[in-house]
């Protein structure tokens, strides 16, 4: 236990009822604002009308329908790539690169961080950063748990591979939902600062079906765009001096 204890914003949790250390804990996990397990940032700066739109999971086949839409409307966004993917087809994690688009850490498998060891933690964002640096040239500045998911051990592991951490502002759930409901929950929370979460691929699976994310992107950039909101990668959102 000696990484999780070295995390000095656990300490409350000893002194909470075991109920109330639970839905501490739920939080430190899932909670977009929650920095428990490391430094994580889930939004920018509201004084500018800038917006990061950014995609997990991939490169998948999908990737080049969105990053024809991107291209057309002259959008750069982030994408937060799993390491296998990438070594799966490295050609199109270049692409996204050669675009000018920025290239984030999704881990290297896309596993489930509870319970596992620091050790294991570590192990999955090295992978995943060694994977994109060898087949894109980028080596990423950025974080984003898979599932959302941070555990005791991943603010080091994020230190030691020199990662931060990054949720979302909102979420599409374009896995399992309809293009007309993620438009419908993504401009709806659309606002200055706003950090977006889609996926254009579905973890590690092979030919994924992501029509519904490329469609709700098709209806998205456009319609944000109008709105008087411009498109940053997540470095320039949150670091608008670099
Ligand atoms: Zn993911």
């Amino acid at each position: 236990m000696r990484g999780p204890m070295n995390e000095a914003s656990m300490r409350p949790l000893l002194s909470l009822p075991p109920l109330a250390a639970a839905v501490f804990l739920a939080w430190a996990v899932r909670g977009r604002s929650a920095s428990v397990f490391g430094k994580s940032y889930w939004r920018g700066p509201r004084s500018s009308p800038s917006i990061a739109l950014t995609f997990d999971d991939g490169p998948s086949e999908g990737t080049p329908a969105l990053l024809e839409i991107l291209d057309r409307h002259r959008v750069p966004a982030t994408f937060f790539q799993c390491g296998a993917n990438v070594e799966r087809l490295p050609a199109l994690a270049r692409e996204v690169r050669a675009a000018g688009h920025e290239i984030g850490n999704h881990s290297h498998t896309h596993p489930l961080f509870c319970f596992r060891s620091p050790s294991f933690i570590e192990d999955e964002l090295r992978r995943a950063q060694d994977a994109i640096a060898t087949h894109t040239g980028a080596v990423p500045h950025w974080f984003r748990a898979p599932f959302g998911v941070r555990w005791f051990g991943l603010g080091r592991a994020q230190r030691r591979v020199g990662l931060t951490a990054v949720m979302w502002t909102a979420i599409g759930y374009d896995w399992n939902s309809k293009v007309d409901a993620v438009v419908e929950r993504m401009s709806g929370r659309a606002e200055n600062g706003a950090i977006l979460c889609l996926h254009d691929g579905r973890e590690l699976r092979a030919r994924p079906d992501v029509s519904v994310t490329v469609e709700s992107v098709r209806r998205l950039v456009p319609m944000l765009l109008d709105r008087g909101y411009r498109f940053e990668t997540v470095s320039r959102l949150l670091c608008p001096t670099t």
